[in-house]
């Protein structure tokens, strides 16, 4: 494996409010050896990266990389072999984007995971909750309200985001099989949700016992539960019962957010989702009674943005996009900027989403002993977020473990 000097890196990682002074960061063996001033080594290749910023990979803790298209239960009917088609492409993407790694909240399976590790097509590290737990009738039972087909009760398709399971004892077992198929953490439908046809948003997902039972079958096996969450009352029910990631939280209170960051959990906003659900949507396949619901939380995201920094609760950065609105990834950057600091936003995509995947220090970090997941941007981020933005046209030099997976010339 190639070794390479990064020369004359200012690095901006999240941790400090402008880059750093120049230094040298020395790639072996796929990971960060050193970093330093004098870094001595018969490297083959130094590159010079005066008037550029060094910045560790990006990571998107909210995304679905099997969501072809914005109608989620036509896309849990279409062949695997076309989801993994189109989820290969969709992962290529991300990474050209800068997003090193992105944190798989409903969908992926190990099977796809592995197909990453084999296949010749570079993508993002995947870290999976496998197929997610939904209640009949919960966000992820796409029969409307006249249909009584019995649905699947596993999510054997790859399309599939998730699996309806009811009962202590059934999210038990279906706890455990996401955990024996190689899941890194549990992800539940705790709320209503905007692309399945009979919840509204107040509706609560599953019984106090269900989601305390998940939490177990989640801390025995050594890892978390991540819940799909809008409203206050249900982001406090979850966090009552244990649940450590808060997706979405659009319509969080002051009291939930403080009492959410006591409890140590994180929040994983999504705001860009609205936004273009809202635009675009219905051009995307996304059915008439799901537009109807998006304003419910659009609306208020902004907000819950102000509430939870306040709460000091830890936010890692999400997007949760399908299908063809996947090109909007990065814009979650510009959105939280308007009334966040470009640092922290920037953290919420490398050192904090890290911490939440349980990665701290092998990925969102410039340090020895992470992987060298790392991307070039011309310009400085902390000034412009939208550096970040447009499929990665700033970003000359995109790394994986090590190996270009983008490399043009540097100006
Ligand atoms: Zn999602």
């Amino acid at each position: 494996m190639t070794t390479i000097i990064f020369e004359n890196a200012r690095i901006v990682d999240g941790t400090g409010d402008r880059p750093s002074e120049p230094v040298q960061v020395l790639i072996e063996g796929g990971f960060i050896r050193e970093v330093g001033n004098k870094i001595t080594s018969n490297a083959a290749q130094r590159i010079d990266l005066a008037g550029k910023t060094l910045m560790p990979g990006l990571i998107d803790a909210h995304v679905h990389v099997v969501a072809s298209t914005a109608d989620l239960g036509q896309n849990g009917l279409l062949p695997d072999a076309l989801i993994t088609v189109r989820a290969f492409k969709l992962m290529g993407e991300m990474l050209a984007r800068g997003f090193t790694t992105v944190r798989d909240v409903g969908g992926a399976t190990s099977g796809l995971v592995a197909a990453t590790l084999e296949a010749a097509w570079p993508t993002p590290r995947l870290n999976i909750s496998g197929k997610a737990l939904a209640q009949t009738g919960g966000h992820c039972d796409y029969r409307g309200p006249y249909n009584d087909d019995p649905v699947r009760t596993r999510g054997f398709a790859l399309g599939a985001l998730g699996r309806i399971c009811d009962g202590a004892p059934e999210v038990r077992k279906a706890a455990r099989e996401e955990l024996k198929s190689g899941a890194n953490f549990i992800k539940i439908m705790a709320n209503g949700g905007v692309s399945s046809p009979t919840d509204p948003i107040h509706f609560l997902g599953f019984s106090r016992e269900e989601i305390i039972a998940t939490v177990e079958e989640a801390e025995n096996a050594g890892t978390y539960v991540s819940a799909h969450l809008y409203t206050d009352q249900a982001i406090r029910r979850a966090v009552e019962c244990g649940v450590h990631s808060l997706e979405h939280c659009n319509l969080i209170g002051s009291e939930t957010a403080k009492f959410a960051a006591e409890k140590g959990a994180f929040a994983v906003p999504t705001l860009v989702t609205y936004d273009k659900l809202s635009s675009e949507g219905p051009a995307m396949g996304l059915p008439a009674a799901s537009v109807a619901k998006v304003d419910d939380v659009r609306l208020a995201g902004m907000e819950s943005l102000t509430i939870m920094r306040d709460a000091g609760l830890q936010i890692a950065y999400g997007s949760d996009l399908l299908g063809g609105m996947h090109i909007h990834q990065s814009e979650e950057f510009v959105i939280r900027g308007r009334v966040l600091p470009a640092m922290e936003v920037i953290a919420s995509a490398t050192h904090i989403a890290a911490r939440l995947l349980r990665m701290e220090g092998k990925i969102g970090t410039i340090a020895p002993g992470a992987f060298a997941d790392l991307i070039v941007v011309d310009g400085n981020p902390l000034d412009d977020l939208s550096l970040l933005t447009r499929q990665g046209q700033h970003m000359p030099l995109i790394m994986k473990a090590g190996r270009f997976v983008k490399q043009t010339a540097l100006t």
